[in-house]
């Protein structure tokens, strides 16, 4: 990024933006290189400002959340990423019996999922264990345990890559497994929660939390579900022979893939949809992970596996791509 946009950006944002700051610091597998840019914004208006001024000098832009569910290049990104954290996460309850949640994007959804939950609202408590921010999960549709964005979603505000914030009802949002097909950046969405007793939405939360810890390497760097699980229907005779439903865990763990390596990226022993960040790997060493992976268990088994992970471009202009 040349010094001309800098100073534009610095003058436009002043504080709130930072220059040359490493992507792996913002991302839970610990990998990528360098933003050019990064902006903290503190209010809705200012992600409205940054993406009108890189649609009038055509800078690419990303959004970013807690960085759980991507896979940042080692080049780094050279446009500007738009942090959504704690300056827009403030969340407000109103309705009968308090059930409507507006909540900020910034807002972490174990944060969200913890607070309902002692507030007596059910609807979001089982997305404890999902490690990112509400704008991410919306934009992402997570889901766990029988719960998904989706389900309790009922409007968006998002503003469009040409800057202009509007609220899109749910109802007008294309929802599939983990995508929402929204284009552009969420900034606060209101959820419709249904009361619920406390204790039992926290009995549950707790018991979600503990599966959770003991099916996956929770704690290492990671981002997640690496593969989409393949779709019922379109299995192909040799993968007849596994349970239903067929994942994307039990293929990888089938081909024999688990602890493989290259680098310090490694298929992780614990669940075959992981991979993990042994020691200093880079964006290539998970890239050829998951490349070979996807040879060997169409090899094997005749099925193609799809990423669910977002891998980033060094300046894609959309934001992502994969
Ligand atoms: C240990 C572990 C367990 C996980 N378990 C689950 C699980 O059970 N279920 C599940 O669904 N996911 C799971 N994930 C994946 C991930 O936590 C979710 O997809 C999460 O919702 C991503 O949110 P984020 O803020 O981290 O998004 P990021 O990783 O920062 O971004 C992901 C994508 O969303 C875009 N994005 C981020 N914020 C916004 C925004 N405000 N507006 C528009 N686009 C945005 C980014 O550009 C990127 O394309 C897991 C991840 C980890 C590391």
């Amino acid at each position: 990024m040349n010094a001309e946009l800098r100073a534009e950006l610095r003058a436009r944002f002043g504080k709130l933006v930072t220059f040359d700051v490493p992507l792996a610091r913002f991302t839970t597998f610990r990998i990528g290189g360098p933003a050019a840019a990064l902006l903290d914004p503190q209010r809705p208006e200012d992600v409205a400002a940054a993406l009108c001024m890189c649609e009038d000098l055509g800078l690419p832009w990303l959004a970013l959340g807690l960085g759980s569910n991507l896979l940042a290049p080692d080049e780094g990104f050279h446009g500007l990423v738009i942090r959504l954290g704690k300056g827009v996460g403030a969340t407000k309850r109103a309705g009968p019996e308090g059930t409507l949640w507006t909540v900020g994007a910034g807002l972490p959804t174990p944060l969200l999922a913890r607070r309902s939950a002692v507030a007596g609202v059910g609807g979001v408590n089982r997305l404890v264990g999902v490690p990112g921010t509400v704008g991410g999960g919306v934009f992402m549709n997570a889901g766990a345990h029988g719960q998904e964005f989706r389900d309790v979603v009922r409007w968006v505000d998002l503003v469009a890559p040409t800057g202009v914030l509007s609220r899109v009802d749910a109802s007008n949002i294309d929802w599939q497994y983990r995508s929402s097909g929204l284009e552009g950046i969420v900034v606060a969405v209101q959820l419709q929660l249904e009361p619920e007793d406390p204790a039992s939405l926290q009995a549950a939360l707790r018991r979600h939390l503990k599966r959770r810890k003991a099916g996956t390497p929770f704690d290492r760097p990671c981002c997640g579900s690496v593969f989409r699980n393949p779709d019922a229907g379109t299995v192909p005779e040799r993968a007849a022979q596994f349970a239903e439903p067929l994942t994307a865990g039990k293929l990888i763990d089938a081909a024999g893939l688990k602890g493989f390596r290259v680098g310090g990226a490694e298929v992780s022993t614990m669940h075959g949809n992981y991979i993990v960040n042994t020691r200093g790997a880079s964006a290539s060493d998970v890239l050829a992970v998951i490349e070979a992976v996807r040879e060997q268990v169409l090899e094997r088994f005749g099925v193609t596996l799809r990423l669910e992970v977002k891998l980033i471009g060094p300046g894609d202009a959309k934001g992502f791509y994969g």
